[in-house]
């Protein structure tokens, strides 16, 4: 029986010792690094006696030296803590801390941040509602992840309230301006990468250039984003916010949640093909206010984290540790699998019920959107992606 009692740190339980996911809290001294045991953190300068020269990675304010380190370290440090926690004797001076009493901190410095758009069912819907009459995919499509660059500096941690924001909207003859009224979410799969800066990195190399995966949410104003997509992509109906959960689950987590991707039914070229598959079988839930108005399957997503950081490097561009990717919005075929709400109400023309019998098609101030996920783990155990909350504020006059 481990020395750490919390009910949650169980392998039935999606923080039990099968996970173990890495994050920054100020516990009132500061910000530390940590890992997460249940319900609680277990701050790691306390146990740098146990972790030889490995503590040089986690006695900072940050993961940035854990992710600049390479995936040998990363595998004997997680080893190392999964002996140190699930042992019956408590190590000396260990400081292990209810997560209730910390503020979790955005774990580490964003470098550059990308967002795909990897969602077949996604990208159909939006095509439907924001191109009607046109062909929903465009030919590209089965053939590259599509995706954009976003904004590095404005990737918040789960937990940190976001404004809503102004913008242009489309308007008859001119366009008009002012706060969204069409603000949405998306529910996406975020990589945070880490080892070697490199270039070109082949599918077979993922496990050296992630270090490990957060939930995110794309906030996102359809009325910015409709008027000013075309033609060069999305821009500021993004730019304003983009939450990541406060915790890391390693990738090394999910060896047994790893799945293939669904085939595209032409060839592929040969640098997105896997010799190993990296599809994930996360299963991810969406709330609003409270009610779970979607469940979303990450195992319908048609390109895997291999695939989207291979092309991401393929021209040569580099990869650093810090760098962000996001999956796209997870949706699947069933309505209760749309992962966001521009899905969810058609455009806005089918509302939303909440539990407590209110009615929504895109945010009102003071809603407040988490999204969670769980994935299989070794032996029927469960291994979790922290959440990712959000509430909204007023606009700003
Ligand atoms: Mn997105």
């Amino acid at each position: 029986m481990s020395w750490v009692r919390d009910p949650e740190f169980d392998r039935k339980k999606p923080f039990g010792p099968q996970t173990l996911p890495y994050g920054v809290v100020d516990a009132g001294a500061g910000p530390q690094v940590a890992v997460r045991a249940g319900d609680h953190a277990l701050l790691l300068r306390s146990v740098a006696g146990e972790l030889g020269r490995l503590a040089d990675l986690v006695s900072g304010t940050s993961l940035d030296p854990l992710l600049a380190a390479t995936r040998a370290e990363w595998s004997a440090l997680r080893a190392r803590l999964t002996d140190l926690v699930t042992g019956t004797g408590r190590p000396a001076g260990a400081v292990l801390v209810p997560l209730a009493d910390v503020r979790a901190l955005l774990p580490f410095t964003v470098g550059d941040y990308v967002d795909f758009y990897c969602s077949r069912y996604h990208a159909e819907n939006v095509g439907r509602i924001m191109r009607p009459g046109a062909e929903p995919l465009l030919p590209n499509w089965t053939h590259l992840p599509v995706g954009y660059h976003g904004r590095s500096g404005t990737v918040v941690v789960s937990g940190t309230d976001v404004v809503r924001p102004h913008g242009q909207r489309k308007g008859s003859p001119l366009p008009q301006f002012g706060p969204s009224g069409r603000l949405d979410v998306e529910a996406e799969v975020g990589f945070v990468c880490g080892g070697p800066v490199a270039r070109r990195v082949p599918t077979s190399g993922v496990a050296d250039h992630i270090f490990g995966v957060v939930l995110v949410n794309d906030w996102s104003a359809r009325d910015i984003q409709g008027w000013e997509y075309q033609p060069l992509g999305p821009f500021l109906g993004k730019s304003f916010a983009t939450s990541v959960s406060a915790w890391v689950t390693p990738l090394e987590a999910l060896a047994v949640a790893r799945i293939p991707v669904p085939d595209p039914g032409h060839p592929r070229l040969p640098y997105l093909v896997e010799d190993s598959p990296w599809g994930l079988d996360l299963r991810l839930t969406l709330s609003w206010n409270g009610t779970v108005v979607s469940r979303p399957q990450f195992s319908d997503m048609s390109y895997s984290c291999a695939q989207q950081l291979a092309h991401m490097t393929v021209n040569g561009a580099t990869v650093r540790p810090g760098d962000l990717f996001a999956s796209g919005t997870v949706s699947g075929p069933d309505v209760g699998q749309r992962g966001c709400f521009l899905e969810l109400s058609w455009g806005g023309r089918e509302k939303i019920t909440l539990a407590d019998g209110s009615t929504r098609t895109f945010l009102e101030d003071g809603d407040t959107v988490v999204i969670t996920a769980t994935a299989p783990g070794e032996d029927g155990s469960v291994v979790g992606l922290a959440e990712v909350a959000g509430t909204v504020l007023p606009a700003e006059d």
